[in-house]
Formats: C-alpha cells, structure tokens, sequence
C-alpha cells in the first residue's frame, strides 16, 4: 500500500511538524545547512536563557530581532493547508509542532489542536511572575523607545513565550504531546531534522504505541530507519499530494 493509502486509511493521525515546512514561507531554518545558527553561532547565544538574563544588551539585540522576524510577514504554505484540509476529515488529533511561528493556526487549523512545544512568539512571559502579554503591544513599546521592556505588574525582565537554549519546556505541553503520539495510529513528521529532542523521541513514543511512522524531510534523519516510509520530496508538494489521495 502507498504512503497515501496509510494516510486514507489511518483514524488517528499525528503530525509533528519542524521548521522544514515553514521554510517555503520565508522562515528560515535554524539547524539546516543554510541555518542561522549553523551560518552565525553567535546568533545562538541570543536566545541562551543565560546569557538573556544576565546582559541587557542581548535583550535589546533579541527585541529588535522578535520586531523584524520574518514570522510577521509569511504567509501559510500549501503544505500547511493540506493540514488543514487533512483536519476536514476529522481524523487528524494533533499537530506537534517545534515551529514559533503561528502559521498553522494562520492557515486555519484549529488552535486547540495545534500542540506548541517550543512556545509562541506571538505572546511575551515575564521570566519573574509567568504574566503573559501580546507580542505585539510589547513590540509597541520597543517602536515608542523602550529597547528592553519590562514586566508592567512586577518589573520583571520580558521574554518571547519561545522556548529558549537552558529554559525547560513546558511540562503539560509535553505531555499532551506525548499523550496524542501515544495513541496515534499514524505519525507523521514533517521537516524536522529529528535532532532536538523530546521532539525526536515522539517517534519512538509513538512506534511503541503502534502507529505507522512516515517522515517527510529532504535530508536524513536519525530515526529514518524506524519510519516505515521516508519521503525526500518537496514539503509543499509531497504533503498536499498524500492529503488528496
Ligand atoms: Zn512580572
């Protein structure tokens, strides 16, 4: 049976999703060969928890880089629709995704399926009382000359709600992630590297429950031999094409 078979034909799908299938939207990988950090590792130590902390210079530097993200202006692909229209058929649980970027919900997913494990940028947290604030009207205060903004109920320092390098992931995100990989009959994972874990170990989560396990991404992964199909073909082709049948 072809892979598009086992997507007509599975009740409970999974989709993990990774910067891969927001690349044709303008979002540039992370971890890719023309990643930003793989071309600038000093743009890593940017979003270090530690070094966010302890430097208001690097805040400053993170502030402008949250206003200029490429996130305000993409648009959704036709990879992210295909989900959307894969949700259509009611057979879809949960899409897990390592993206910040918002654009499956832009697309039109349902938020309440949408599973953000690596956070938002569309909301701020302060790092001292947990308040969340929009991204936007933060941003506002950065235009109208407050280059590191800070926590309005305790002064504290003010972060994208985004999952930073030595910052834990939020535990009930995880484990309603892990809960739907679980039960999946079929998980699929689309342009992750499969390199940051515990994105990666969904996989594994999801093969001891049973599902089938398809990955769509153009180069290698590590758990390329557990999938029972790996598809090296463009996102924005290869994701609408299995969607129809
Ligand atoms: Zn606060």
């Amino acid at each position: 049976m072809t892979v598009a078979g086992w997507l007509a034909d599975a009740r409970r799908i999974v989709v993990l999703t990774g910067a891969g299938i927001s690349t044709d939207s303008g979002i540039p990988d992370f971890r890719g060969p023309n990643g930003v950090w793989t071309r600038d590792p000093e743009a890593a130590k940017l979003v270090t928890l530690e070094s966010y902390v302890a430097d208001p210079e690097v805040r400053r530097r993170a502030w402008l880089g949250r206003r200029d993200h490429p996130a305000w202006s993409a648009e959704p692909n036709a990879a992210h629709r295909a989900l959307v229209d894969l949700e259509g058929t009611g057979r879809l649980r949960a899409i897990v995704t390592q993206n910040i970027d918002g654009l499956h919900q832009r697309a039109g997913s349902d938020p309440d399926l949408v599973v953000e494990i690596h956070g938002t940028l569309y909301e701020v947290e302060c790092l001292s009382c947990a308040r969340r604030t929009g991204m936007a009207e933060t941003l506002r205060r950065v235009a109208e000359g407050e280059p590191d903004p800070d926590c309005r109920s305790c002064g504290g320092i003010l972060k994208s709600a985004t999952i930073s390098f030595g910052q834990q992931l939020d535990r009930r995100t995880l484990v309603r992630a892990a809960t739907a990989a679980a039960d999946a009959d079929l998980f699929l994972a689309v342009g992750t590297s499969l390199t940051v874990q515990p994105a990666a170990g969904l996989l594994e989560v999801a093969a001891r429950g049973g599902a089938r396990l398809v990955i769509v991404n153009a180069s290698p992964t590590p758990y390329d031999r557990l999938a029972d199909a790996v598809l090296r073909e463009p996102i924005g082709e290869v994701l609408p094409a299995l969607v129809a049948g």
